[in-house]
């Protein structure tokens, strides 16, 4: 006999799925706004191109234009959310809502991230951009509570990779780092502008002993997760899944790890995977195929996050329930990749452990529980040694 909660034997149910904490590392602001949201901001500000006015066909519309496989009409549907997120109180609004939509999602712990340069259109500076978004989520982390959910979000800058102001934007991170600002990041397409182009906004970083994540290794294979860690000095990569094309399975399972990808691995760099995201840009065929699950099991520090909740139809619960549906697994499992999360996030260690002890530690005890006295749990004598 062990002291040991038994371990949850068989998949969780998407509601358990719900209620369990979860950790979100890589979300886009402008990648996850309420259809209808999107529909009202549009008619008080005029903007005239949205594609639907109706939201559930609005939203139906997010999916497929981020399905077609068309790289053009994947980026227009950044251009409508964009076009309706240029004035303060649309910022703070889209910021609450996500707030709320996370919590909701049973997310305890929330980074966020925004290129403040996207949201200049209509007269904003970076600075008010930062903290109408600031005001926004402490809104919607009140509103949260109120309802009984308990969550905290930080935000990271991006800087956009084609772009030339990623000093500006790090100076800008750095600067709000003690009011919700967590870290930085590098956005957009990465062919033909490697993140080597923006030296000087990490080099300004690690001087300032800052934290920043690189989207790296999504459309892009080794190359760009090597430039990302041995001559950027990321923290985290975005994505990194094709860190995979760097290790050999055999076939009687034998893996085998290159150089770079036992770096990756020896010094615990997180990997903010994104799998329907992955799906949707062709870089995963199907989940059952999605390298997260080799991942995992070569104990990669693996993260599992959302990217663009609107465009994908997704929520980190939905990322969950997909990969149970296709790897089976377990509370424990989700357990695991949630701590993975927490113990990747750019807040100070002790705030990290405390997440970890308080909240999601106890929040699984409590989940698995309940196997044992719902009618669903199984008999002693099913539970299953797998740990
Ligand atoms: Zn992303």
């Amino acid at each position: 006999m062990t002291s040991q909660l038994p371990t949850a034997p068989k998949p969780p149910t998407a509601d358990q799925i719900r209620r369990a904490p979860k950790v979100l590392l890589h979300d886009h602001l402008d990648g996850g706004p309420r259809p209808g949201t999107l529909i009202e901001l549009a008619g008080e500000t005029g903007y005239q191109g949205l594609p639907e006015t109706e939201a559930d066909k609005l939203g139906h519309w997010f999916r497929e234009a981020s399905d077609s496989g068309s790289l053009e009409r994947y980026l227009d549907t950044f251009t409508h959310t964009n076009a309706v997120m240029q004035t303060r109180e649309a910022l703070v609004r889209v910021a609450a809502e996500c707030a709320e939509d996370l919590a909701e999602d049973g997310v305890v712990y929330a980074e966020v991230r925004y290129a403040p340069e996207l949201h200049l259109a209509a007269g904003l500076g970076l600075e008010e951009v930062v903290e109408a978004v600031n005001e926004g989520f402490r809104l919607g982390e009140r509103r949260a509570r109120e309802n009984g959910h308990r969550i905290r979000v930080g935000t990271l800058l991006t800087a956009m990779r084609h772009a030339a102001r990623s000093l500006e934007v790090a100076q800008l991170a750095n600067r709000h780092r003690d009011s919700g600002v967590v870290g930085f990041d590098i956005a957009g397409a990465e062919a033909g502008h490697p993140p080597t182009r923006h030296l000087d906004a990490f080099d300004y970083l690690r001087h300032e002993n800052n934290h920043f994540t690189i989207h790296a290794g999504e459309a892009f294979g080794l190359p760009s997760i090597w430039e990302a860690l041995q001559r950027c000095g990321a923290d985290r990569l975005g994505h990194g899944v094709r860190i995979v094309d760097d290790i050999t399975v055999a076939e009687d399972g034998t893996a085998t790890l290159g150089r770079l990808a036992s770096y990756v691995r020896d010094k615990r760099v997180p990997l903010e995977l994104c799998p329907t995201s992955n799906l949707q840009t062709g870089a995963a065929a199907s989940y059952a195929e999605h390298p997260v699950d080799l991942l995992r099991r070569l104990r990669f520090r693996v993260t599992v996050n959302t990217d663009n909740r609107l465009m994908s139809g997704t929520s980190v619960s939905r990322e969950f329930e997909r990969l149970t549906e296709a790897f089976g697994y377990t509370l424990d499992d989700i357990a695991w990749f949630t701590v993975n999360a927490m113990k990747s996030a750019f807040i100070p260690f002790n705030e990290r452990l405390a997440l970890i002890n308080d909240v999601i530690k106890p929040g699984y005890a409590a989940l698995k529980s309940e196997w044992l006295f719902t009618e669903t749990a199984p008999t002693s004598g099913s539970v299953s040694s797998r740990g």
